[in-house]
């Protein structure tokens, strides 16, 4: 495998200041950190006079959409747009080749810098990054403020919706004084705060809450409620007319339950026998070690992976059992 090399600040920096037209790409199922990372870099490029957009595997989620309205309403990019042929890459909050998902194929191999907050992952480009930050939005905005570039409000209300929304407002374990530092110097920029989170935690699409209804209705709890465990199969999401982007917070459903200290979901993909795996832990425990036996990665309290398996209550065994087994 190619031997990659940690970058400093200074390098992304000065890499970033030569002027040349710049594909950003996000992971597939882009979330606000992705999506407001991006754009944020975006738009720091932009003013450092290089013509940037934004690409990914998956459509902009509707309900991320306020992010972007008036920047770029699309980030699924089905061929390379003019003036971007020979474009430098820069890859933003995707640990791993997996998460960039089904791209235009060429591209993922011209990555030059990967940007990131994850601390298990594949490498696949020069990379900046800082499994200390709490968001790729945390990096981002330290970048764009030692280039003495001028954090814009616009910036400022990417960079807080990508910041929020990957500590959940504030309030996981990953958020640290660094990231209310980081906040507040973004507060200060005169942006909304109250609207940006009731855009990300209040307001829930009837589809949003049909999946969430249903996903209570097929929890399952182990070790006397310390784990639990929904599946979503994929007949089921066709039935109740449910877009892959209803079904990503389905984790919350089970990791909200008074004495759940370790949460999964488990929904099973277009393709029969492939699932979606996302964990969750309240405690004190390493979900991503057990996402990376299955080929994933994540953080310690928030990962996910991809597996295959016979059926739903298989793939529901395996993770218990790994889990168990973690625990040991
Ligand atoms: P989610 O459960 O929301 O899909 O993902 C939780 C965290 O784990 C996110 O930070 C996400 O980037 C990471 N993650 C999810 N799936 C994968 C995967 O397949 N591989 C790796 N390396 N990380 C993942
Ligand atoms: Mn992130």
């Amino acid at each position: 495998m190619a031997d990659f090399r940690a970058m400093t600040a200074v390098e992304v920096i000065e890499a970033l200041r030569q002027s040349a037209p710049t594909l950003i790409l996000l992971h597939k199922r882009p979330d606000a950190d992705a999506v407001g990372s991006a754009l944020a870099l975006r738009l720091w490029l932009e003013a450092m006079g290089s013509p940037a957009c934004c690409i990914c595997a998956d459509e902009m989620p509707e309900h991320l959409a306020f992010l972007g309205a008036g920047l770029q309403e699309s980030l699924l990019i089905t061929a390379v747009p003019a003036g971007f042929e020979g474009a430098r890459i820069i890859a933003v909050d995707t640990a791993s080749p997996a998460q960039a998902g089904e791209l235009v194929p060429e591209l993922e191999a011209r990555v030059s810098l990967m940007i990131d907050h994850h601390g298990t992952g594949t490498p696949f480009a020069d990379h900046y990054i800082l499994p200390s930050a709490a968001a790729s939005g945390e990096i981002v905005l330290a970048l764009i403020r030692a280039s003495d570039v001028a954090v814009t409000p616009r910036m400022a209300t990417l960079l807080y919706a990508a910041i929020s929304a990957d500590t959940g407002c504030f309030r996981y374990s990953n958020t640290t004084t660094a990231t209310h530092l980081a906040a507040a110097f973004l507060v200060e920029r005169g942006i909304d705060t109250a609207e940006i989170n009731r855009q990300l935690y209040e307001a829930k699409s009837l589809s949003l809450l049909t999946a969430e209804k249903a996903g209570f209705e097929r929890l399952h709890f182990y070790e006397s409620g310390r784990i639990a465990i929904l599946t979503f199969p994929y007949a089921l999401q066709q039935q109740l007319g449910l877009k892959d982007e209803h079904l990503g917070t389905l984790v919350d459903v089970a990791r909200c339950v008074y004495g759940v200290e370790i949460a999964a979901a488990i929904r099973e993909t277009a393709t029969p026998g492939v699932y979606r795996v996302s964990m969750r832990a309240n405690v004190d425990f390493d979900v991503a070690a057990v996402a990376a036996r299955f080929g994933g990665g994540g953080h310690t309290r928030a990962a996910g992976a991809t597996l295959t398996a016979d059926d739903a209550e298989r793939a529901e065994a395996m993770i218990l059992e790994a889990l168990l087994q973690a625990e040991r």
